[in-house]
């Protein structure tokens, strides 16, 4: 299948959810996930009209980001450690991973150095997994208000990574739990977040029925990864 009729196929796919789940089409946006994927491919999927793009490496995306096109969006996905965070500040408009209020401050003090703001997600560890990053929900609200405070990021909603199942119906209370948790954020702040990134190739569908805006697609749009020891450094 080429990568026009994967984009073309995901589209109706999500077109056919909203209409089943009484939303508009246009408010869910399909966050393309390249990790392992060459620019030659970022570049076909941008021929294709797809403007938004997801890494979860910072070395990966420093490589990568320069040889794309240049008016892409991009999105950081994946667990920032405190090093990568001036890169990460450079090379991304937003940051989906902010799983500590300490990660949030060193995001924070570099914007300041960048003259930027940055927009974050928080990421929620949803279902407690030992082996995954992310907030468990109760240390969530409680860091929430010290992260508003920062004046350099703006949180925009949350994002979750459910535990992996092959019966997307499976990962349905997990995406519950995050919307009802945006409810309290929103509460809490007394403001609306724009933002519920969840649902990816197995299950975005489920994820859109339950309100997500944002779902990062990888493998549904590109195939399988490509192995690192396969992969072209010239390209
Ligand atoms: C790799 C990845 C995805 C995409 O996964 P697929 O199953 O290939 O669609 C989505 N979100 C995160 C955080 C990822 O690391």
């Amino acid at each position: 299948m080429s990568l026009a009729e994967s984009f073309e196929i995901i589209q109706h796919r999500i077109r056919v959810t909203c209409e089943r789940a009484g939303r508009a089409a246009d408010s869910v946006t399909v966050l393309a996930v390249t990790k392992s994927q060459p620019p030659e491919r970022v570049r076909a999927a941008a021929d294709c009209g797809q403007v938004l793009f997801g890494e979860n490496k910072v070395q990966e995306a420093k490589a990568k980001i320069p040889l794309c096109p240049g008016k892409l969006r991009w999105h950081f996905i994946g667990h920032l450690q405190s090093n990568k965070c001036r890169d990460a500040v450079e090379l991304f408009e937003m940051i989906q991973s902010v799983d500590s209020l300490s990660l949030a401050q060193e995001i924070n003090r570099r914007a300041e150095q960048a003259g930027k703001t940055m927009p974050v997600l928080l990421q929620v560890n949803v279902a407690g997994e030992a082996s995954k990053f992310g907030y468990p929900p109760e240390k969530l609200l409680a860091d929430l208000e010290a992260i508003n405070q920062l004046r350099r990021i703006e949180i925009h909603g949350l994002m979750t990574v459910p535990p992996y199942v092959t019966d997307p119906e499976k990962a349905r209370p997990h995406f519950r739990r995050l919307r009802d948790l945006k409810i309290q954020c929103e509460q809490k702040l007394g403001a609306p977040l724009p933002h519920l990134s969840m649902g990816m190739s197995g299950d975005f569908e489920v994820a859109t029925e339950e309100g997500a805006t944002l779902v990062r697609i990888g493998t549904a749009l590109f195939g399988p990864r490509v192995p690192a020891k396969m992969r072209n450094p010239a390209e």
